[in-house]
């Protein structure tokens, strides 16, 4: 009986084993080769995220932090700059935006691309690339808050996310994003906003877009004004960005910044104001002086979340005096001081038309 039982399971394993064999070669998942990967390009910018004691990351170091990241993507690299974000310039803004306008239009199966950038001006960079680079293909803004010479870095891990969301078919047509510390949020409505803490990227009312958790990234959300594809800015052919100073309403300011702002050169102010439109001191003459030589003053809140409404027919947005008042003064909507200085930036190297820009501050 024992004997008859033992070799009918030997036949039957007999039988099985080839398809077993078979099946489990099949069934094992195989590493995809390199080409099959999605081709994501790092460009490096410096910041924190490379700032090593003794000298900086470069951006080959960066991805060789990254030993899973051939998981998700096949990493490229270039090295731009290796500096602290405050450290470049509008013109290597301008350069940043047309090498990577230019890297997609003649690599047209690059999947996306991923920028480092010190997180300090980090999101005026990602906003800026979100209004010129005019692609649907991902392009995300990463870096961190931890140096790699200290405790508990965690820039390695914000590539990796970064590549992974560049990486990741649903991360396409949703403007530039931003990724760190395991979520995604938008370039326009991200903000810095602690100096230290790893959480610092918040986007307040408006929350993030998504996250990069272990099993997949996972969008909850889009952003409904216009960028990127959908931008109408063409930066080819501009070659410096119009001066556009910020200033901000404090009890008692006085106008006379607003003037040497304007006799500087400005060709446009944004006012970081008091609520919802208020001014100070003598600022309504500094802004009377500006919009009465045709500077484009933006309305914009300090609040840090809100709306500035643009005019209903005569005047300029609410809370401002009349005396002020001039079809050069613009409502900024819902964009931080920082953002909307540069959408105003842009805007002016596309038009002087008052009706127009208001236009631009209401789509984007
Ligand atoms: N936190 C700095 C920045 O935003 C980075 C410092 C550095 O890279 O030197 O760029």
């Amino acid at each position: 009986m024992r004997a008859r039982l033992a070799r009918r399971l030997f036949v039957l394993t007999f039988l099985l084993s080839p398809w077993s064999a078979h099946a489990a070669v099949q069934a094992r998942p195989q590493p995809a080769a390199a080409s099959e990967m999605p081709r994501v390009r790092l460009i490096a910018t410096g910041g924190t995220i490379s700032n090593k004691v003794g000298g900086r990351l470069t951006a080959d170091e960066l991805v060789a932090l990254m030993p899973d990241v051939t998981r998700w993507a096949h990493p490229e690299t270039e090295q731009f700059a290796n500096l602290a974000s405050g450290e470049l310039t509008l013109g290597q803004w301008l350069a940043l935006s047309k090498r990577i306008a230019a890297l997609l239009d003649q690599d047209r199966d690059l999947a996306g691309v991923v920028v480092t950038s010190g997180t300090d001006t980090l999101e005026e960079l990602a906003y800026f690339l979100d209004l010129s680079v005019r692609s649907d293909r991902p392009i995300i803004v990463a870096g961190s808050m931890r140096n790699p010479s200290t405790l508990g870095y965690e820039g390695a891990a914000n590539l990796q996310d970064a590549f992974r969301v560049a990486a990741a078919p649903e991360a396409r047509g949703r403007g530039v994003l931003v990724v760190l510390n395991d979520e995604i949020n938008a370039a326009r409505e991200v903000t810095k906003t602690d100096a230290l803490r790893l959480n610092t990227f918040q986007s307040r009312a408006y929350g993030i877009l998504g996250v990069v958790d272990a099993d997949r990234v996972v969008f909850y959300r889009d952003v409904v004004k216009r960028h990127t594809a959908k931008s109408e800015f063409e930066l080819a052919p501009v070659a410096t960005l119009p001066r556009v100073d910020v200033l901000m309403v404090y009890q008692g300011a006085p106008g006379d910044l607003i003037k040497a702002a304007v006799d500087q050169g400005a060709r446009g102010i944004v006012m970081a104001t008091a609520g919802a439109g208020a001014t100070s001191g003598t600022q309504d003459e500094g802004i009377a002086y500006a919009t009465g030589k045709g500077v484009f003053v933006v309305i914009t809140t300090r609040t840090g979340s809100g709306r500035i409404a643009a005019r209903v027919r005569t005047g300029g947005p609410r809370g401002t005096s009349s005396a002020a008042r001039s079809e050069y003064q613009i409502a900024g909507e819902d964009l931080a001081p920082i953002k909307a200085r540069i959408l105003l930036m842009l805007a002016l190297t596309k038009t002087q038309d008052p009706t127009d820009i208001q236009r631009m501050f209401t789509e984007y």
